[in-house]
């Protein structure tokens, strides 16, 4: 039989489903207490609920896009990354424009339309190299968003160029910068990044570039990086920070959403890494989070699935916990690769995963657009 203090916490928690249901905002300790109390099944069936009233018609979207990491070299050295090397280390490498442009060909020979290029924090490259990486891919393949560079590398730049970020900012754009990917946020919590990135970034810094982003008409994205050191709450408080910035930027742009196109929330992988952790998180936990997500924030139309992280199956789950949005078909994805994660899918993969899920797929831009439903 059940305890009467289990009876009273099931019957908060469902009292606190109800009240996001009604569309009314969920204060942080309601997340929290959904996060670690709710019932497993009403959790995802409620944020399912929200997920069809934004996204009606069962469509699940997703992006044919490719990941391009210009360079390794990286003076940051946060602990759960497997994927940077030092300056002047053996297979520390930077690619030329020929051979990004050679990759952006092969995304358009298979009808592409995205293409996420990201580095580590390299200390001296001139910022004619990243301004003509993007003027070149623009003027070669228009149809191609560049959807690039993440916090972290901006205010390298804004650094390293004795610049403003947002003055960064304005000069990417005019070359021809799309939007900006959410990485880097990791978990937006000092403590957290101190001790899993000291060198990297503080919160005030990452969302510092997101009001410069709206303040010139940039979209992003926001990510979440978890099952690391973090606690229940400070996952929550993450989720606090990307909705208070969403309201925050909502002026800057015709559409009145905000800054954030969508959520991506993905688990630690420690392969290779500085961070050891006990266990990875499991399905569960990210099932979890990813419900409890859909429903805090309430102004991020879109929630998408890491199946690169938790495997295609679960990646079908998590759109019955509230996810729109498989991602992209990422070919040549090498940072969360080489932390373990080695999920592949292209095109025909993901249009088969989501049907076999029950939805509808439909192959969309950056910009959310819908480009072909299948
Ligand atoms: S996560 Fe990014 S910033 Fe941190 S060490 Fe790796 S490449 Fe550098």
């Amino acid at each position: 039989m059940p305890s009467a203090a289990s009876v009273t916490a099931k019957a908060g928690c469902e009292a606190i489903l109800e009240k996001a249901l009604a569309g009314e905002r969920l204060t942080e300790a309601e997340g929290l207490r959904l996060l670690t109390e709710a019932e497993f099944p009403s959790l995802g069936l409620a944020a399912r609920r929200v997920a069809d009233r934004l996204h009606p018609g069962g469509l699940v979207t997703f992006v044919v896009d490719r990941n391009i990491n210009y360079s390794n070299v990286c003076t940051a050295r946060c602990r759960f990354c497997a994927f940077h090397r030092e300056p002047g280390a053996a297979d520390a490498y930077v690619l030329s424009h020929d051979e990004i442009l050679a990759k952006v060909d092969e995304l358009a020979a298979i009808g592409g339309t995205q293409v996420l290029i990201q580095g580590g924090l390299h200390p001296d490259l001139p910022f004619d190299y990243y301004l003509g990486m993007v003027r070149a891919i623009r003027e070669r393949y228009p149809q191609v968003a560049v959807h690039s560079f993440s916090a972290p590398e901006i205010q390298n730049f804004a650094r390293l160029y004795g610049l403003p970020v947002r003055r960064v900012l304005e000069e990417l754009k005019v070359a021809g910068l799309a939007s900006l990917p959410g990485g880097g946020a990791e978990i937006l919590v000092e403590r957290v990044r101190r001790r899993v990135s000291p060198r990297k970034i503080g919160v005030g810094e990452w969302v510092e570039v997101m009001e410069a982003a709206a303040e010139v008409g940039l979209k992003a994205t926001a990510t979440m990086m978890f099952g690391h050191v973090e606690t229940p709450a400070e996952r929550v408080r993450h989720l606090a920070v990307i909705r208070d910035l969403q309201d925050r930027t909502r002026a800057a742009f015709a559409d009145g959403q905000g800054v954030f196109r969508a959520f991506i929330p993905w688990s630690f992988q420690s392969a290779n890494t500085r961070l050891p952790v006990a266990r990875q998180a499991t399905a569960y936990e990210y099932l979890r989070l990813v419900a409890v997500s859909r429903l805090f924030l309430d102004n991020v139309p879109n929630l998408q699935a890491s199946w690169v992280t938790q495997g295609p199956h679960v990646g079908q789950l998590a759109l019955a916990f509230g996810c729109n949005d498989m991602g992209g078909t990422m070919m040549e994805e090498n940072v969360v690769r080489q932390a373990g994660a080695g999920f592949r899918m292209d095109r025909d993969g993901l249009v088969r995963l989501i049907r076999d899920a029950g939805y509808v797929p439909a192959q969309r831009s950056t910009a959310y657009e819908m480009v072909r439903v299948y």
